[in-house]
């Protein structure tokens, strides 16, 4: 039987492996982690979010970028310390803003494509992911900002979005939770919203059943392509007490599949190439619903706070979820309390809920320059990647997940 090995369990391996098992393959997924879904699928905004397909290659935003440099509590930070791996990714973005149309217009394709089936996923298998169905509200707090987003919403649209403006009143009534002043917004009524790593860990469980088997706590140290095979070594990883440190085992496989988040990087170097994922870290906050008021008066509705660059997420009856900034400092993974308090506040200013109880955390987008998944063939006809997904990995997985299962099946057919 034709044998895939996948390096990485987030959410990007564990949607390819139910869908490459489900076609009849072997398949084995590797992780450093004891768990599925424990690095940047762990606590994300939530978002199923079609409406932020919008990638971030435009003129506009370089310039907020630079503004924002200045403020300690910006939605985005540049630690401008040298760094060849960040200035290099920075080069090519900024080469790609002559692909800001046309790379906006396919997120849309993809994200579309995506919700479909990870909702036909969701049912089949019976997920249960704390899924809300109530849409996607952005909103806007000045004239200006809301001008410029008009032509956006324009571009999405003309990808096939169904996303319209709400003015001021509209806001309120959509989301009554909302307690601040808000100029105008945009509504997308068919996003979602969803526990990433609740799913990932349900759907692991689900594939498993189907015959899919885990090495979880094991580092991929290197990966040989041979004529008729892929050998991939790997050797306990630090979080693995059960198995002897210094053993290096080889496994051989047919075909590997690179879903390893940001250490796709590293992963893509080992097999001679170069897949420039970078990390760009965020943060989020969960905040516990613990009395009745904070329960009744939290919001459902997802949001986007397109100033502040905030989003939202109810995770069942008693969690918020609230996470936003993006950081371009390498891969530390620190959480940093002057970044997680700018979100507390946040909080503060739009609901009428109790934040006593947050529960902080930071992840690292796999972010590639032009903001599109790699989802293809490496130079080798047995190498293959679906990584890269930056901002919307939640967002897309379901669909690229299908995507490169395709393209290896016809490669290499059963
Ligand atoms: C603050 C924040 C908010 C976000 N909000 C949203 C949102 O609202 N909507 C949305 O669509 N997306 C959102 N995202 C993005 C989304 O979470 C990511 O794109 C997605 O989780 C990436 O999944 P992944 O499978 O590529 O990576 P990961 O989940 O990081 O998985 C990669 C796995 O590969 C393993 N790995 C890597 N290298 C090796 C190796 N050598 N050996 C063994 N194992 C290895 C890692 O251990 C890891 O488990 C957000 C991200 C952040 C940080």
């Amino acid at each position: 039987m034709c044998h895939i090995v996948i390096v990485g369990s987030g959410i990007t391996g564990v949607t390819s492996a139910y869908e490459l098992i489900k076609k009849g393959y072997q398949v084995t997924v590797i992780d450093r982690h004891l768990y599925p879904a424990m690095e940047t699928s762990f606590a994300n905004g939530g978002q199923l979010s079609a409406c932020n397909a919008e990638v971030w290659n435009q003129k506009s935003t370089v310039l907020k970028g630079i503004k924002w440099m200045a403020r300690k509590d910006a939605p985005l930070l540049l630690n401008p310390s040298f760094d060849l791996h960040k200035y290099a990714w920075l080069v090519e973005f900024l080469g790609q803003i002559k692909h800001y149309q046309e790379n906006t217009r396919e997120t849309v394709r993809l994200a579309l494509l995506a919700r479909e089936r990870l909702f036909q996923i969701a049912e089949q298998e019976n997920i249960q992911f704390d899924l809300e169905k109530r849409g996607i509200l952005h909103f806007y707090h000045n004239e200006n900002d809301f001008k410029i987003a008009t032509q956006v919403n324009d571009l999405l649209c003309s990808g096939g979005l169904e996303r319209h403006a709400v003015s001021a009143d509209e806001i309120k009534q959509i989301e009554p939770a909302l307690t601040g002043k808000y100029y105008a917004g945009f509504y997308c009524p068919k996003d979602a919203t969803g526990d990433i790593h609740k799913f990932t860990v349900a759907l692991a469980k689900v594939a498993e059943r189907l015959g899919v088997k885990y090495l979880f706590g094991y580092d991929v140290m290197d990966i040989k392509k041979q004529e008729h095979a892929v050998s991939i070594q790997y050797q306990a990883s630090i979080e693995n007490m059960q198995s002897d440190a210094e053993q290096i085992e080889t496994l051989q496989a047919d075909a590997v599949l690179v879903c390893g988040g940001v250490g796709s990087y590293q992963l893509s170097h080992q097999l001679g190439e170069r897949i420039n994922v970078y990390p760009v870290k965020g943060y989020s906050i969960t905040i516990n619903l613990l009395d009745q008021h904070s329960v009744d008066v939290a919001p459902w509705v997802s949001l986007l706070d397109e100033s502040a660059k905030i989003v939202t997420s109810r995770l069942g009856k008693d969690r918020l979820r609230i996470a936003g900034t993006a950081e371009f400092n390498g891969y530390n993974r620190d959480i940093r309390a002057d970044r997680i308090q700018p979100l507390i506040d946040w909080a503060n200013r739009n609901f009428n809920i109790s934040t006593k109880s947050c529960v902080p955390w930071a992840g690292l987008r796999p972010m590639m320059p032009n903001m599109m998944p790699v989802v293809r063939q490496g130079k080798n006809e047995r190498i293959f990647y679906n990584t890269g997904h930056g901002h919307l990995g939640w967002t897309l997985s379901a669909a690229t997940a299908a995507m490169i299962s395709e393209k290896i099946a016809s490669v290499h057919p059963l």
